[in-house]
C-alpha cells in the first residue's frame, strides 16, 4: 500500500507539472474489501486535466496489479466538500434504428476501411491489429474498431482485456494502446441480451462505435469486421462512407473462392475492395531455414488476379505471431523482432494500403471505375 500511494503521489499535476506529493493533492487511499478507494483534491483541474489524472492513476493501479473493477476513484472540489460520483463508465444505447438516409463519415477521419474474411480463424484479427500498427510506423494516425461480435479479440491481443471505455454523457472515450485509440463489443457483448447483437438493433449500436467515440483526428479507421456477409457488413455499408475493404484469407480458403466472391457483395454496394491479404502464407523452418509453400504457391496472388482485385501481400506463419497476440503484446509493437519475415511483409502491406488508399489517387480510381 505505502508503494501505491508512493507511486500515486509521483505523478503530475497535469496542469502545474507539480507532483501530487508536492500539491498535497492525495486525500485517502483505502483497500475496503477487494476495493481500493482513492480520494484526490481536484481544485484548479479543468475536464481534460482530471480526466488525464484519473488516466495516469489507472495506470499506476494497473501497474500494481489493480485492475478498474476494482477502484473507486473520488474527487473533492475542496477537501470540506462531498464525494463526487465514480468515474462514468461508457454506455450503449440500445433501440432499433433505421438505416440513415444519408451515409455519413466519421469526424476527423480521413478513410475509414474494413478488414474482413470469408470465414473466421483466417487470422483477420491478427491482420487488423498489425497492419494499423505497421500503418502507424509509417507516420500514419490509426485507429480501430473491432465491430467482430462473434469474436472480439482486439482487447485481449492489445493486452487491455476486460477494460472497458469510458463515457463522457453521450460520448464514448476509446481506450488506447499507445498512440492508437480502439474500442470493441468485447465489454459490452457479455451483458447485453444477444438479440441485440443482430438486426436493426446492431445497426444503432455500431453507430455509436462510429459516430460517437471520441476518435481525435486520424488518418485511417481500421473496423475489424465479423467472418462473412452479415447484419454487421450491411449496417456498416449502409450508415457510415467507406473508403475501402482489405479482404484477410488463407491459402487453404483460397481454393474456396466462392466464398471470397461473397465479399463481393461490397462492390456490389458500391464499396470498393481494397485488396487481398493472403495469411499463414509459408513457413520459414527454424532449423533448415528453408520456406516451405505448406498450401501451394501464389495462390492468394492467382485468386486476387482471379477476382479482379490488387494482391496486398503474404505473412508468414510465423508461431511468434499466435503468441504475441495471446499474450497481449502485438507482434508489430515489437521493436526486437524487427527485420524479420513478418515484421517485413506487414511493412509491405501497409506500404501497398498506403499507396493505395493515399499515394497514387487516380489508381484507386482507375482499379474501380474501369470506365
Ligand atoms: P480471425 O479474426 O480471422 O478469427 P484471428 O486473428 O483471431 O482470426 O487468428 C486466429 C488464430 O490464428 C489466432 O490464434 C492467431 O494468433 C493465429 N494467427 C493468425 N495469423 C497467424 C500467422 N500468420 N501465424 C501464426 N498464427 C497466426
Amino acid at each position: 500500500m505505502d508503494d501505491l500511494r508512493r507511486d500515486l503521489e509521483s505523478l503530475e499535476n497535469p496542469k502545474t507539472k507539480k507532483t501530487l506529493l508536492e500539491e498535497k493533492r492525495i486525500l485517502s487511499l483505502e483497500k475496503d474489501g477487494e476495493t481500493y478507494k482513492l480520494s484526490y483534491k481536484r481544485e484548479g483541474l479543468d475536464l481534460p486535466e482530471k480526466k488525464e489524472l484519473e488516466e495516469a492513476f489507472y495506470g499506476v493501479f494497473k501497474n500494481h496489479g489493480i485492475h478498474e473493477d476494482h477502484l473507486l476513484i473520488m474527487s473533492h472540489a475542496s477537501p470540506a466538500s462531498s464525494p463526487q460520483k465514480e468515474v462514468e463508465k461508457a454506455k450503449l444505447s440500445v433501440g432499433h434504428s433505421r438505416p440513415p438516409k444519408e451515409k455519413r463519415s466519421v469526424d476527423g477521419v480521413k478513410k475509414l476501411l474494413a478488414v474482413a474474411s470469408g470465414k473466421g480463424g483466417v487470422g483477420k484479427s491478427t491482420v487488423s491489429v498489425n497492419l494499423a500498427l505497421s500503418l502507424m510506423k509509417k507516420g500514419k494516425r490509426v485507429g480501430l474498431l473491432d465491430g467482430d461480435i462473434y469474436g472480439p479479440s482486439l482487447p485481449t491481443m492489445l493486452g487491455k482485456k476486460g477494460e472497458r471505455p469510458r463515457g463522457e454523457g453521450k460520448t464514448i472515450l476509446p481506450l488506447m494502446f499507445r498512440d492508437m485509440p480502439f474500442v470493441s463489443f468485447g465489454p459490452f457483448v457479455k451483458e447485453r441480451e444477444p438479440v441485440i447483437w443482430r438486426g436493426p438493433m446492431l445497426g444503432g449500436v455500431l453507430n455509436q462505435f462510429l459516430f460517437d467515440v471520441r476518435w481525435g483526428q486520424l488518418d485511417i479507421l481500421l473496423v475489424d469486421l465479423p467472418p462473412g456477409t452479415g447484419d454487421m457488413q450491411l449496417s456498416l455499408v449502409q450508415s457510415a462512407k467507406i473508403d475501402g475493404v482489405i479482404v484477410v484469407t488463407t491459402p487453404g480458403e483460397v481454393a474456396l473462392v466462392d466464398s471470397i466472391k461473397g465479399l463481393k457483395m461490397f462492390e456490389q454496394l458500391q464499396v470498393p475492395i481494397l485488396g487481398l491479404v493472403e495469411n499463414m502464407s509459408y513457413f520459414v523452418c527454424q532449423e533448415c531455414g528453408h520456406k516451405h509453400n505448406l498450401f501451394g504457391l501464389d495462390g492468394g496472388k492467382k485468386t486476387a488476379s482471379e477476382l479482379a482485385i490488387p494482391f496486398l501481400g503474404p505473412i508468414p506463419l510465423e508461431g511468434k505471431l499466435r503468441d504475441s497476440g495471446d499474450r497481449g503484446h502485438p507482434y508489430m509493437a515489437e521493436e526486437n523482432l524487427k527485420g524479420t519475415a513478418v515484421w517485413k511483409s506487414y511493412m509491405a502491406i501497409a506500404d501497398n494500403v498506403d499507396k493505395i488508399v493515399f499515394g497514387r489517387q487516380g489508381f484507386f480510381k482507375k482499379i474501380f471505375s474501369p470506365c
